[in-house]
This record gives structure tokens, C-alpha cells and sequence, in this order.
């Protein structure tokens, strides 16, 4: 045995108990932050779009694996540029596809240190300080989403998983009023479970329903022209009920429109028939932050349940969902693991998995936290106050033009718009917009009819970009037209 104090890992010397600021292995860390900061620098100029294809990535990115290993710094250095012609500037101000957004500077720094401390989030035993750095960050998000402030919330991967834990605690609570423990018997022989949404819930909404064994959502609640779940459409549906405990799935922020649902009437419907309220507020449910915005969630601090995203507007890196519960125990019953090997512990310790359906788990919340601290409350506001200004910029310049129509209302961030109000040609503006690089949104179909789906949720963009946007997206609209 050496009496010094080195030992050999990979056959490299370093000094027992811990590693050394000249530990040549950790350099790829500072190469890591160069290439980040090269990149984020680059996001307003580089096109906006991918430039590789399938093939070209592969191409590039499937190396045959080595037997011996590769050094740190090379892994990163090739990484960071094999995949930079296929990395698309989601993160820039004029991306405008799906609903996505950026990621603001402190969010992003913190979520490198997330992984550098390499905790495991799962509870208060394993990381006492980032368990408090989430209880702080909950706390801030309940104020902030006009929620209950002794609601539960867990932060998970998205709002496919927060819908899910959300009908999870919702599924718990109306068995458990109609006398069934579905935590220890599970469906086989429980009372039928109705769930009804509206036209317009978003796919991930249906998905929960089939993870938690509540079957296809077949109940499905007429919408209006702009999406939203008719409120006398849901009265006549629970009216002509059999009693069945139910769940009602609504919406902050359609998909497609940004609308929202008449929670006031849905709210009150519910009560009448002791439904439980989901709503569905992917990236509506920040309308909250601002006094602007706040209105078009009247009634909607009513519902027992709210699934929302950090990773949309919030502007933290990907991923982070928000799943957010009135009933805490019913939130905490449907979620909570409990082990031999965990230790018991008392309602003022901070546990994750209390929260969310993963165990083992990656601190999210701590990206929910750094991004507030910068942005501040009234930033906060700010940035949701300048992406639905954009929008609406965005749609004034093209509701000007000859041939193109704005066909929502643009009450928040969405914008559709169709060209010669033919499906055909606004497939080919979208494309031709895509391909010209200068900023990037997808088609959809709204009604039975094609549209462009503009999006703004990116804290980048500024009025110049919406500006520069609005005359890519009219150029090409004329080149299409002929
Ligand atoms: C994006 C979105 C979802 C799904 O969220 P993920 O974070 O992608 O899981 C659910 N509902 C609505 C309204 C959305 O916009």
C-alpha cells in the first residue's frame, strides 16, 4: 500500500478526500461554460431553425464507442459542436414554435449547479438545502398563481405529468368520498369514475386519464369559437348525469387561441354537482402574474387542481412542470412513498416525493427559484406583459395585410393566422417561413382549418424582433402567394 496520501482512479493521481482545483478532469466544466456562453451569445443571429438533417446528425453524432475512454474536455468540446448545426434557437427571441420559451441567465446557471451538486431531490434526508430551496420556491409560486397558500405543490417534468399527478389526487379524493380507498384497492370494483373535458383539452389531459386507469376521455364538453368549454354545454352534460363521482378537466390558455375557459360558471357547475375542478394552465395560469393578464383567470382560484409548466412561460431551462393541489393530504396520499428504508418523517420536513410521482428525483425546483429571484415580481409581470404585447404586434402588422387573417382573438401570447384562407397556401407560408430562418413557428389546425400558430413565451424577444418577424413572415406570405 502507498503511505502517501494519493491513490490511482483511471490510473491518474489525485489526492484522497476530494478533488483539486487542478484536476485537469474537471476542465471540460469551464469548457462547458465557454460553449454555453458562445452559444447563448449566438442565439440572435444563428438561423433560427435546424440546418442538419437526419442523416447529417447521425452521421456526425453515432462514433463508434471506445473501448478506453475518451478525456473529459474532447467529450464536451465534440458534443457541444456535432450537434450545434442541428440545435434549433428555441432559446432566441424570435422563436415562436409550439409553445416553448426560453431560459432566462440565473435559471440556466442554476440548473448547471443542480447538476454539479448532484442531489438527490427526492427529500429533506438525502438534500436538506435544495428540499428548502423548493419548499421556498412553492411558496412563491402559490402566491404568484393566486392559489391557496396551504395548497400542495409538486414540481415534475412537465405538464403531462403535473395534469397527471393533479387527477391522481383528484381520482383519491372523489373515491374516497364515495367510500372507496383506491390507494389500497386500485380500480378492480371501485365506482365508476366520470371525467369530462372540454373539445379542446390538450392530449396530455387524456393521457393522465389513461396512466391512471381512468380510461379514454370520452366525455367531452362542446367549446365555443375560441375553444373554450361551454359552460351551459357542462350544466346540461352533469345535469343528465348518473351521480357518478366526477372530475372536470378545464383550461387556462388553449393550446392553439391562448383562451380561456368561463371559470366563474365551470367553477360554480362543479360545486353544485361536487366535481372536482382540474385546471389544465400549461402557460395561461402565469396570466396570474401580471394585473394585466389576471383577469382572464376570475373563478379559476376555485378549482381544486392547477397543472402548469415552468419550462413554458416561467422561462426555466427544460424540464419543470407544476403540479398544484387545494388538499394537501389528498395531493400528499396519492403521491407519497413510503419505504423501510426511508425514514419517517414529520409534515415540517421537506420531501419531493410527497409531491410528485418520481422517488429518486432531480431538485427542479431550484431553476423555479433562481428565475424568480432575478426576474422579481414585477419582472415576472413584465415578461408576460411584453410576450402578449408582441403577439398582439405580431398580428396587427399581419391583419394589415391584403390576403392574411388573424383568426382568434388575441387575448394573450397565441396568434393564428391563415393566408388566402386556404389550407394549401398557409402550409406553404409556414414552411417557406420555416426555411427562411429568420424565425421559426409551426402550422396547426384550428377548426377543421390550417393556421400558422405563433407563440410567444421567450423573455428574448424584443419589439424589434416581433417587428422583424411580422415582415419574414408578410414576405413570404407574398413570394407563396404569387
Ligand atoms: C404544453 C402543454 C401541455 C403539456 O405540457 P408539457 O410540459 O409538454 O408536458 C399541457 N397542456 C397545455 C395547455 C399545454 O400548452
Amino acid at each position: 500500500m502507498d503511505s502517501d496520501d494519493t491513490s490511482t482512479i483511471s490510473g491518474r493521481s489525485l489526492q484522497v478526500g476530494g478533488t483539486r482545483a487542478s484536476d485537469r478532469r474537471y476542465d471540460c466544466l469551464d469548457d462547458a461554460a465557454r460553449l454555453a456562453r458562445r452559444y447563448i451569445d449566438g442565439l440572435q443571429d444563428r438561423p433560427v431553425g435546424a440546418q442538419a438533417g437526419l442523416g447529417e446528425l447521425r452521421a456526425a453524432l453515432a462514433r463508434p464507442l471506445t473501448d478506453e475512454g475518451e478525456d473529459p474536455s474532447v467529450v464536451v468540446e465534440s458534443l457541444a459542436r456535432d450537434v450545434d448545426p442541428g440545435l434549433v434557437a428555441s432559446g432566441g427571441p424570435r422563436y415562436f414554435g409550439f409553445v416553448i420559451g426560453g431560459a432566462v441567465p440565473a435559471a440556466v446557471a442554476a440548473d448547471w449547479l443542480v447538476s454539479a451538486w448532484d442531489q438527490n431531490g427526492g427529500g429533506f434526508v438525502a438534500s436538506p438545502a435544495l428540499s428548502v430551496v423548493e419548499e421556498v420556491a412553492a411558496t412563491w409560486v402559490r402566491e404568484l398563481l393566486g392559489v391557496p397558500a396551504s395548497s400542495g405543490v409538486g414540481f415534475v417534468t412537465g405538464c403531462q405529468m403535473a395534469n397527471f399527478t393533479c387527477l391522481a389526487a383528484a381520482r383519491h379524493a372523489i373515491l374516497r368520498d364515495a367510500g372507496w380507498d383506491v390507494e389500497a384497492h386500485g380500480l378492480h370494483g371501485a365506482p365508476r369514475v366520470r371525467v369530462l373535458a372540454g373539445e379542446y383539452a390538450h392530449v396530455t389531459v387524456g393521457v393522465a386519464c389513461r396512466l391512471l386507469g381512468l380510461g379514454q376521455l370520452v366525455d367531452v364538453v362542446p367549446v365555443d369559437d375560441q375553444g373554450r368549454m361551454r359552460a351551459d354545454a357542462l350544466r346540461d352534460a352533469l345535469a343528465g348525469g348518473t351521480g357518478d363521482p366526477t372530475i372536470v378537466c378545464a383550461q387556462a390558455g388553449e393550446i392553439n387561441t391562448g383562451a380561456f375557459d368561463p371559470f366563474v360558471d365551470i367553477a360554480r357547475i362543479c360545486r353544485e354537482h361536487r366535481a372536482w375542478l382540474h385546471i389544465d394552465g400549461a402557460f395561461g395560469l402565469w396570466a396570474a402574474a401580471s394585473p394585466r393578464s389576471r383577469g382572464l383567470l376570475a373563478g379559476a382560484e376555485h378549482a381544486d387542481s392547477w397543472a402548469t409548466d415552468g419550462h413554458k412561460w416561467l422561462n426555466v431551462p427544460y424540464d419543470c412542470g407544476i403540479a398544484i393541489v387545494a388538499d394537501p393530504r389528498a395531493h400528499r396520499v396519492a403521491m407519497t412513498s413510503t419505504s423501510a428504508y426511508v425514514p419517517a418523517h414529520d409534515d415540517d420536513e421537506p420531501y419531493g416525493f410527497d409531491w410528485s410521482p418520481e422517488f429518486s428525483r432531480r431538485a427542479r425546483g431550484v431553476t423555479v427559484y433562481a428565475a424568480l429571484r432575478q426576474l422579481g415580481r414585477h419582472g415576472l409581470a413584465d415578461l408576460v406583459d411584453r410576450c402578449c404585447d408582441h403577439a398582439r404586434l405580431i398580428a396587427r402588422r399581419l391583419a394589415a395585410e391584403p390576403g392574411i387573417d388573424v383568426v382568434n382573438d388575441v387575448v394573450l401570447n397565441q396568434v393564428l393566422v391563415r393566408f388566402g384562407d386556404d389550407d394549401a397556401l398557409t402550409s406553404t407560408v409556414v414552411q417557406r417561413v420555416q426555411r427562411d430562418g429568420i424565425c421559426w413557428l409551426a402550422g396547426s389546425t384550428f377548426r377543421g382549418r390550417s393556421v400558422m400558430r405563433i407563440s410567444v413565451v421567450g423573455w428574448q424577444t424584443t419589439p424589434a424582433d416581433a417587428h422583424r418577424s411580422a415582415d419574414a413572415i408578410i414576405a413570404a406570405a407574398r413570394t407563396a402567394g404569387g
